[in-house]
């Protein structure tokens, strides 16, 4: 199968945006690559006493209209380009959403499969000693991502908070209640997806009756569990995590396939599921297909084979350019990542204001102020579609570029 460069993808994104919005040539430089960029190694003391190097990469891609933000990923195939790509997106998203904030992310080059729990929480502790002089809540403020969780920020905040001498919980989001998280934060991805999954069902008189996911880890489980909830029908019919894929006609019992998940770290053998090949479920004839594992699932070899009527993109980077373009044509709709996965982000940000002021809201305000959020982004990238004539995906990316080069032109950057 043919290889894709995220960040590659990211630029080409970028250009389209530029071009529709005639942007100068100074702007669409800036916009092009990352502001900062840090790439290091650190040395991590092992279980077994040996000392392991390690790399790490923390990318602020831009932070014009506020101080950056985005995950951290602990993943054995990380690189710089991924990082960027993600950094890239996050821009763009924070900005769809419309938060006061920049785009960021930061990885380390690990397999957490094959670590301790001691082992990961001197990665974490190692990271954050790298980059300390770099995050803080008024410059870059990192947050979980793929194979890293709310304990691992509680090891990075506590390292962070050594280091300054000082309490500082907005340093990093996400973090369990005890410690300055926020109420909403475990569901915020999933239910941002599935209210604009609503959004497009009314604009497109859908009733989203089956849904298939692909990647039942975090976003995955909860969208699950909500699709349902907020949207008042919905059978599942496949999941997949990188170890199987599986099918039930009839619709799984959500609640217990989680379970199960949590409990033997697969959903591979569920009772009552049928194994199907990964390739198969993302061609699954579906209403909506929910896209929350890794970049690049959907491509122009498959893009032609999928059924799905909606694609909810709560992964980052699940669809490739040349994929977009033939489900366009195909009238399938996508909610493109950047407006789909905003929900984590826009209540990460949520955290970092009550952690400032050191005052908490109840779980109703937080959903209802994300779904005004999300509500009000879904219909702004929509009419852009409308009024651009361009894919959602272009659309959304017209709307983040426009605001981020805005604030850019006001400071006088370019
Ligand atoms: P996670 O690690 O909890 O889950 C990822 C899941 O994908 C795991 O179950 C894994 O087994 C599965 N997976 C990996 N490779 C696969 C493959 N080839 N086929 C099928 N499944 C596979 O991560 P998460 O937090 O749920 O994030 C998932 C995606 O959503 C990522 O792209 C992430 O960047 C994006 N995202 C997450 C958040 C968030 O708040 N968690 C926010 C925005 C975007």
């Amino acid at each position: 199968m043919e290889s894709y460069n995220s960040f590659q993808i990211t630029q080409q994104q970028v250009l389209e945006a530029s071009k529709i919005l005639k942007l100068d040539s100074a702007t669409i430089d800036l916009l092009l690559w990352p502001q900062r960029e840090f790439i290091f190694t650190f040395p991590v003391k092992m279980v077994d006493g040996s000392i392991k190097i390690f790399h790490g990469f923390r990318v602020q891609y831009n932070y014009a209209r506020g101080p950056a933000k985005g995950g951290i990923r602990f993943h054995p195939n990380e690189t710089i380009d991924t990082i960027r790509a993600l950094a890239s997106w996050m821009t763009w998203k924070t900005a769809v959403v419309d938060l006061p904030l920049g785009g960021g992310k930061g990885g380390v080059k690990c397999d957490p499969k094959n670590l301790s729990e001691r082992e990961l929480e001197n990665i974490s502790r190692g990271y954050i000693r790298a980059i300390a002089p770099f995050i803080g809540i008024d410059k870059d403020i990192p947050a979980p991502d793929v194979y890293t969780n709310p304990q691992i920020m509680v090891w990075m905040m506590d390292e962070f908070e050594t280091i300054v001498n000082s309490h500082q919980p907005g340093v990093l989001t996400d973090k369990p209640l005890e410690v300055g998280g926020t109420e909403g934060r475990r569901n915020a991805t999933a239910r941002g997806g599935v209210i604009t999954v609503r959004e497009a069902c009314k604009s497109l008189n859908i009733v989203p009756e089956t849904f298939a996911i692909q990647g039942f880890g975090n976003s995955g489980q909860r969208a699950a569990l909500l699709h349902k909830e907020l949207l008042g029908v919905g059978k599942l019919l496949a999941v997949s995590d990188s170890r199987a894929a599986i099918y039930n006609e009839k619709g799984f019992d959500v609640k217990e396939l989680v379970s199960y998940k949590l409990k033997n770290g697969t959903v591979k053998d569920f009772p009552g599921s049928i194994p199907i090949s990964h390739e198969e479920l993302l061609e699954l004839e579906v209403d909506v297909l929910y896209p929350a594992a890794l970049e690049n699932s959907i491509t122009k070899e498959n893009a032609d084979k999928i059924r799905a009527k909606i694609i909810c993109e709560l992964a980052n980077g699940p669809t490739t350019p040349e994929a977009d373009l033939i489900l366009f044509e195909r009238g399938i709709h996508i909610i493109p990542d950047i407006l789909a996965s905003a929900g984590g982000v826009t209540v990460s940000y949520f955290e970092m204001v009550q952690d400032k002021y050191s005052y908490f809201w109840d779980e109703e305000l937080v959903n209802q102020r994300l779904d005004n959020k999300l509500t009000k982004a879904y219909h702004t990238v929509k009419d852009a579609m409308e009024d651009k004539k361009v894919h959602p995906r272009l659309a959304a990316m017209v709307v983040g570029v426009a605001r981020v080069a805005e604030v850019c032109k006001l400071r006088g950057w370019v």
